[in-house]
């Protein structure tokens, strides 16, 4: 679908990178070319992701373990990066996120501040590490990771919808600042996708997911990568400031 040497000679950070979608867009982009840093807080699974993604597509993939909501852990990241593209970073994906379900009344001040602080403030702590590195890379892209709950709000969800809500405003506003500094800023907004996560929940497996069945409210791993793909690709030169739904058909989910 992409060329694999499209990102070639590139340098990306993955955030989120130990399971599901993190590393789905982690192997899409190692597979076109581009080199990884990848990090989430386990270091084993990590680990065995990165072997995974030098071994299949032949990029380097550099495990960094770390939590989004330690500003240490984030420099160390960006410090990485910016080392592995020789003061440059051309994409980063902060894509690590956390959900709980809880209603409203029944949360405490913890619970709440805890989501916020993965989904949003670590948002915000990987764009302003990068920062320069971004910058230095003359053409930078970032995707930020929402979710269709931040458009639409759920029960249950009221911290999470809020930060995500939260990081698709972020984006806008990122955008219009970067946009001198040459970096293009978007937002990927999925519906359900079949993550380790979610097929455990719904008894549903990724495997059984025919791509070319537009009739559907599941997607695949793969689906939201190729779309980060197309988001970081000179295709989307144009393109800066939006966050781009994958959901399947609307509002068909039962
Ligand atoms: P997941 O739970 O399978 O993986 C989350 C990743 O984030 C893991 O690598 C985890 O280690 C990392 N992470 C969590 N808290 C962290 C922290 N404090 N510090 C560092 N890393 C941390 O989730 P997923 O389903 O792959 O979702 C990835 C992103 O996509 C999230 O932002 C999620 O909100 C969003 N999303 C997922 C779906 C879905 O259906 N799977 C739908 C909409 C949005």
């Amino acid at each position: 679908m992409f060329s694999e040497d499209l990102l070639a000679g590139e340098t990306a950070v993955v955030t989120g990178a130990s399971r599901g979608l993190g590393e789905a867009i982690a192997y899409r982009l190692a597979e076109i070319g581009a080199d990884v840093v990848l990090t989430a807080r386990s270091a084993d699974r990590l680990e065995a992701v990165a072997d995974g993604i030098e071994t299949g597509t032949g990029s380097t993939a550099v495990p960094v373990p770390g939590d989004v909501r330690e500003s240490e852990d984030v420099a160390r990241v960006a410090d990485r990066a910016t080392e592995l593209g020789d003061g440059a970073v051309d994409v980063l994906v902060a894509n690590a996120g956390a959900n709980f379900h809880a209603p409203v009344a029944e949360i405490s001040e913890n619970g709440w501040r805890t989501i916020v602080d993965i989904n949003l403030n670590g948002t915000f702590r990987y764009c302003h590490a990068l920062v320069d590195a971004l910058t230095a890379a003359d053409g930078g892209r970032v995707v930020t990771m929402s979710s269709v709950v931040g458009r639409d709000g759920a029960a249950e969800s009221g911290h999470y919808a809020a930060s995500k809500s939260g990081i698709e405003a972020f984006t806008r506003s990122l955008a219009s600042e970067w946009a001198e500094r040459n970096v293009r800023v978007n937002c990927v907004r999925p519906g359900l996708v079949a993550t380790p996560g979610v097929e455990e929940n719904r008894g549903v497996t990724a495997e059984r997911i025919d791509r070319s069945d537009v009739d559907r409210t599941l997607g695949h791993p793969d689906e939201i990568a190729d779309l980060v793909a197309f988001l970081v690709s000179p295709g989307a030169s144009y393109v800066t400031g939006q966050t781009y739904t994958a959901e399947g058909v609307p509002d068909g989910a039962d």
